[in-house]
């Protein structure tokens, strides 16, 4: 069972917590109870595959889906089709050096494609399990990555149509041509006059909106998200902290039941939020360390307590992870209070009415227990793409360049020498133009020749492009549609009712 973060007391199931998306009171669904593993679930997953684990793990959290219905969403998801490598999620060692747990090997070359390759799967069975017969308009705000996943993740996929809207210029031009070249009869994408947190706040209003609602509910069509505020996104992700943790004990570079440490490179706190379920689950995880960019709100949050997102917004080279409010924060907020949704709801309140709120000691405290927080800017991004280019033949993308130096601030500031993950949450080539100025010290003469970058950094470093980049040379543009931030609730109603 399900409750919301803000204290709506209904009961939900895991089907209906990821049909609705984000509950009645404009909360968050949190799992009621936490299940636990121990060792030997730890053990028994060092045999499995990838699909394997994730049903395991998934299965903890869905017991209103059956085994088979579980065999279909993991195979359908992870499929060879759709990953360019079995591992799904690969656990690269670097000699005396740390860990990279690479999540870009699907089709659209970043890591959100682990998390909604899976959630249309589970959508559909959650729908199949319910006695209507509505379609579900998925609304997806985007910083870029996000929406090029959904899209490929929901394209064609029965009862469900999906709109995705992205910041104007906020978005590298590989990632906006992947959007705009998208197929499928189900899918629209526009782009919005404003940054992420302008195209975040437009989806929440529509949300909250119920005259729309109604409207839309007449119609026989629901909407929902595939933002990482469902839970339906989230527990794919608690799935490969599990399997890197049995990659390393698998490679016996840590003892079973010995503290692993992950760097995460975080804008929504998705990511991060599912290694801290992982961690309360019982699987030996040491300290989470949050790396921020310039737009740097949670390193500070994590320092201070004080969340102020009162601050400029900086458009940095890792663009998915320019975000001033990070909305799965509120769910870690929930449980280190204790489930105490009046404080929570109230701290959400004043981060609407001021940008601003201050958490008590206690959650304080046990934020920087669990978590370590720091952040680099756009010039220390690019020196670490290059000297651990140089240093280690790693090519770095800009996002887990943050995470690979927020590691390394760790360990010069605290001297902790367990072994450490670094997610890495991109694959450079999607990145090409930051990551080619990097290595070269000089920016491109023109930022514009996105695809020409794909086959100058292939040649540079003899790395492939990814199939799925490298094919959108030839792909037409389908999608032209522009919207003000103030518009978006009747572009939605538009597309969906006509
Ligand atoms: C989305 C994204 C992130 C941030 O993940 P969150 O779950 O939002 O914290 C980091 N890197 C890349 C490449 C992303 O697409």
């Amino acid at each position: 069972m399900y409750h919301s973060t803000r204290g709506w007391s209904q009961e939900t199931t895991a089907a209906q917590a990821i049909i609705a998306g984000i509950a009645p009171d404009g909360g968050l669904y949190v799992p009621a109870h936490m299940p636990k593993i121990d060792e030997l679930f730890i053990q028994s997953l060092a045999k499995l595959d990838y699909p394997e684990r994730a049903k395991a793990i998934m299965a903890l959290f869905l017991p209103d889906f059956t085994e088979l219905e579980l065999d279909a969403c993991v195979s359908n998801a992870y499929g060879a089709a759709k990953f360019s490598t079995t591992a799904i999620a690969p656990v690269k060692l670097i000699e005396e050096g740390p860990a990279l747990l690479e999540l870009w090997h699907g089709p659209t070359a970043a890591f959100k494609d682990m998390a909604l390759q899976l959630l249309p799967q589970l959508l559909s069975v959650a729908l199949a399990k319910t006695d209507h017969d509505d379609k579900i308009a998925i609304l997806v705000a985007t910083s870029g990555d996000t929406g090029k996943a959904a899209l490929e993740g929901f394209r064609d996929v029965k009862r469900t149509e999906i709109i995705v809207f992205y910041p104007l210029d906020g978005v590298s031009q590989v990632q906006r041509l992947q959007m705009v070249t998208q197929e499928g009869e189900n899918v629209s994408v526009v782009a919005v006059q404003g940054n992420f947190d302008d195209a975040q706040t437009g989806v929440k209003t529509i949300f909250a909106d119920s005259v729309l609602s109604a409207n839309l509910a007449d119609q026989g069509i629901r909407l929902s998200s595939a933002n990482s505020i469902n839970w339906g996104r989230l527990l794919p992700q608690i799935v490969y902290y599990f399997s890197a943790y049995a990659d390393m004990v698998q490679s016996g570079r840590v003892a079973i039941g010995k503290p692993v440490n992950f760097a995460v490179p975080t804008g929504n706190f998705g990511n991060i939020l599912a290694g801290y379920y992982a961690k309360q689950m019982g699987l030996p995880i040491g300290r989470l360390i949050c790396a921020s960019n310039q737009n740097n709100v949670l390193t500070e949050f994590i320092t201070s307590g004080v969340y102020d997102r009162n601050r400029p917004f900086h458009k940095t080279l890792s663009p998915s992870m320019d975000i001033l409010v990070s909305s799965n924060l509120e769910r870690l907020l929930y449980h280190l209070s204790g489930g105490n949704t009046v404080k929570v709801s109230g701290w959400q309140s004043e981060l609407n009415a001021t940008g601003r709120y201050q958490v008590d000691n206690a959650v304080r405290q046990a934020v920087s227990s669990l978590f370590w927080a720091d952040w680099s800017d756009d010039v220390t991004t690019k020196n670490t793409i290059k000297t651990v280019y140089e240093q280690w033949q790693y090519l770095l993308d800009p996002h887990t360049a943050v995470a690979w130096h927020a590691f390394e601030r760790y360990s010069q500031v605290t001297g902790d020498t367990n072994p450490c993950v670094i997610v890495s949450t991109a694959s450079p080539f999607k990145f090409c133009d930051s990551v080619l100025e990097a290595l070269e010290g000089k920016p491109q003469s023109d930022a514009n020749q996105g695809l020409e970058l794909l086959d100058r950094l292939s040649s540079l470093t003899g790395l492939p492009i990814p199939a799925a980049l490298a094919a959108l040379a030839n792909k037409p543009i389908r999608h032209y549609q522009t919207c003000q931030k103030g518009e978006m609730g009747s572009l939605v109603e538009r597309t969906l009712i006509g």
